[in-house]
Formats: C-alpha cells, structure tokens, sequence
C-alpha cells in the first residue's frame, strides 16, 4: 500500500485517459523483499508478525538479484522496495537500491526506521533518486510504541528520520491512523514539521493482512481532514500532509490499465497490493508474468471476486483477503501455501483509554522537546547564490545553481546568513539577539518556517557535520 506517489498515480491510470491496455512494458516495480519483521503492528497489511513467527521463507539474495536485472531489462523508471522490513536483510536491501539508483531508476525504500544506522544513512544520502517512506504511528513514546508493540520503536523511528535528514535524504513519513491514535493527529503532524519533514502522508487502517482480522478500525474522517488542513494552514505550503483516500476501483472494467507489478517475498508475481491474484513466479521470468498480467488483468475471476468493494475498509469482507489469504494463481505456476495458521505472534493489546477525552497520550511534552531539539540541531550549508538589496533587510537572491531569483524578507535574508555552516537552532539564537521582545515561541517557529522555506528552495540543504 506504500508506493511513490508517482508510481501509485501510473499504477492505474484513470478510465477514459487514452489507455486502456496496460503498456508493453511495465513502467514500475514493486519489490517485497522478505516476509520478516522486527515490529508486531496488529494493524500490519502483510501479516509480517505472523510469518516472521512462522519463519515463513523469502527469495534468496541471488534470486532478487535477478529479479532486479530482469526489471532493469524490462525499461521500470520507478521502484519500490518493500516488504517490512527489509532492513532485517540489509547488505541485500542497500545493494539492490545502489544498483537500481546507479541505473537512474527512482527508487522509494520503506522501513519502520529501526535499522537505519548512522552509516546506513550515509550510504543512502549518495543515492539519486531516492526517498525514504518511515513510518511513525504517534505523537508520543507511548502511543507509537503501543500501536508497533515494541518499545523503544518511536524513538528508533524519529531518530532514523533525523539522521536521513541531517544528510539530506528526502524523507516521507507515513502515519497509520487507528482509533487510538485519531485525536493526536494534530500533534503529530506539528513535532513533523519541527523535526523537518515535509511530507507526511496520513493513512487510515486499510483491513487487508493483519488488519482483516480485527474489527473496530473505523477513524472519524472527517477529523482528519480537518487535522490536515489546520496543519497546511499553520504550517505553510512547504509542509505537505495528505490523506489517503477512502474508495478503491478494484473492478477491471471500472479501472484503467494496470502499469507496474508487484513481487512478493515468495516470489509470486501480481498485479498490485490490492489484488490478491498471482501471474507467475518470478522463477518463469518477468517478461513472461507481465505478459501473462497484460493478457489476463481483465479476468472475469478479478471481477467476480471485486463485485462490490468501493471502498478500503471493504476489504476485509472479501472472497479471498489480500496478505491475509493466500494468492489466487489466475496464471502461471502458483507458490507453495504458506502455513501461518498455529503460529499466532503476541500482538499489542489496544487500550482504547488513550482515545477518551481527558486522557493524556504518553509524555507529549517530552516528545516534542525531542524532536525540536532534533530539528533546531540539524547543521546546513548555503547553496552558492549572488544577492543584492538590503533595503529594509529584504534582499534579493539568485541561485547560480538554477538560475532562479528569489525576493527574501528581512527574517528569511538574517536566517539564511545565519543557518549557513551552522543549525536551525543558530538562527533562532541570531533572530531572538535582533527581537528579545518577540516570545521564544515565535522565533523558533519562524525560523523554523523560513529553512523549510529555503530549503524546498534550495537555497540551504543539511548538510552533516563532518
Ligand atoms: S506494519 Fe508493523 S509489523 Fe508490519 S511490516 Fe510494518 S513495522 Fe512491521
């Protein structure tokens, strides 16, 4: 369900758009690279506790090896690595995003953020191309930690999106919303911003895997549009919240032509994460499982088994469940079922105490004196530019890199002198030296308003210390 945004738009195009057949060649890919997990998500779409309990095998490191070659053959520009998480087979999961970066595919890598190293991050900062979806489920210690059931995951997941950060790795964090964690939205979304993110995508329980066997995951949406739009109103243009959309087109005749291909740990090819219908083991080739996808993506089979589902919560009520039960081969050589069932993991107990008003989430001051401190500490260099002006303190600026011009107010020219070789937290130091009368409060949030301003500019990037 975690896809770049570009490859999710492609993935199926929309009816009456011209394309009505799916390309010759696929255009993107999605890799899940192992069943395994650290985490124990009792909302998790690929029931990952469960076969990492069951010790459910994965495609070895020289079978996705090939799978990479024979997408890269194929003409994929984008990506996604996947599969949760798949950090646990690391030397494999940076080889395989080294070589699809260095053949100038767009690559999207998604982690809980549990194993990502200050080294990892250096490796991953010279990639182009790349960006880094983590995960992170509440504004608090508690509430993170509870929905991921493993403590100490919200602090390992807000320190890998820093050390992303601070090298300049584009960074989307991905907030799964369950009642317990509706009401802090807010919240969450405003520490975000603190920490220097800029876009957040907010994404309601969707009751495929794990999720298909609990009830009770309804969220108020209209609150979270709400949560949304209050923080795009606080926080600016720069900072990009979305909410996941509700409905679905499942039915062939309703969907446009599918455009990527999805393989799974087991090596079993389908047409996305929504479909629970395999073309294919990678093992037949994936030139064949495409052909098999772009002849068969009509079948009367999907439509039947789709009839119905408008919407994601819909899911769970399924004939046959994506990620919770096993792939319908409508093609090809089917996978060896995977026996899950007696491997039952110990999944996080939900406390619903954490929803009722009146009742604090975990430590929320604490958590935000976290990753403000995190965020103000983040060192930049300037980007080379010329300016003139002056006046007033405005300046006028261009950068040499792109040859765009910039008009700056007199709190942007003072940050982006005073961020230069030094941190966010510099130049609020340097802003409240200039207005001792203006609260702390304030002067931090405009600067920290001003580097998200100059930084989607360009015209700073964080750049370690070293
Ligand atoms: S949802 Fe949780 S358990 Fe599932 S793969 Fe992601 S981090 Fe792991």
């Amino acid at each position: 369900l975690i896809q770049t945004p570009s490859v999710a738009r492609r993935r199926r195009r929309p009816a009456g758009s011209g394309r009505t057949r799916p390309p010759e060649r696929p255009i993107g890919i999605k890799l899940e690279l192992t069943h395994a997990c650290n985490l124990r998500c009792d909302f998790c779409y690929t029931d990952s506790p469960r076969h990492t309990v069951a010790r459910t095998a994965d495609l070895s490191d020289d079978a996705w090896r090939l799978v990479v070659e024979q997408a890269l053959e194929l003409g994929i520009v984008e990506a996604v690595i996947t599969g949760r998480d798949q950090l646990l087979r690391a030397p494999l999961t940076l080889e395989l995003v080294e070589r699809l970066c260095a053949e100038g595919v767009g690559v999207t890598l998604n982690t809980n953020g549990w194993f990502v190293s200050a080294a990892i991050a250096d490796r991953l900062a010279r990639l182009p191309g790349l960006t880094v979806d983590v995960s992170v489920d509440g504004a608090t210690a508690e509430l993170h930690d509870a929905a991921r059931g493993v403590p100490g995951s919200w602090r390992r997941a807000i320190e890998a999106i820093a050390l992303l950060l601070d090298r300049g790795v584009k960074v989307v964090v991905v907030h799964v919303v369950t009642p317990l964690n509706e009401r802090w939205v807010g919240e969450l979304l405003e520490q975000l911003w603190l920490l220097g993110v800029g876009l957040v995508r907010v994404t309601p329980v969707v009751t495929v895997g794990a999720a298909s066997r609990e009830r009770g995951w309804k969220t108020d949406r209209r609150a979270l549009e709400r949560a949304v739009a209050e923080s795009r109103r606080r926080f600016g243009d720069d900072f990009r919240p979305t909410l996941h959309g509700e409905f679905v087109a499942l039915l062939p005749r309703r969907t446009a032509a599918p455009a990527s291909m999805l393989v799974r740990p087991s090596g079993a090819v389908l047409i996305d994460s929504l479909h629970p219908f395999s073309f294919g083991r990678v093992g037949e080739g994936l030139a064949a499982c495409w052909e098999r996808i772009v002849a068969g993506w009509r079948s009367p089979e999907i439509d039947v088994w789709a009839r119905g589902i408008t919407r994601l919560d819909q899911l769970g009520s399924a004939p046959t469940v994506p990620y919770a039960d096993l792939e319908r081969a409508l093609a090809g050589e089917a996978v060896a079922p995977v026996a899950t069932r007696g491997h039952e993991p110990s999944l996080p107990r939900r406390d619903r105490r954490s929803n009722e008003p009146g009742v604090a989430p975990g430590d929320l001051a604490a958590a935000r004196a976290r990753v403000l401190e995190r965020g103000l500490g983040r060192r930049y260099v300037g980007a080379p530019i010329r300016w003139s002006g002056d006046r007033d303190g405005e300046r006028v600026v261009r950068s040499i890199d792109d040859g765009r011009t910039w008009r700056l107010n007199a709190t942007a020219g003072l940050v982006l002198e005073q961020v230069s070789g030094r941190t966010a937290g510099d130049a609020a130091g340097a802003l409240a030296a200039l207005h001792p009368e203006v609260p702390r409060e304030r002067i931090v949030a405009d600067t920290i308003r001003t580097v998200h301003w100059l930084t989607t500019r360009r015209l700073v990037r964080a750049a370690p210390a070293s």
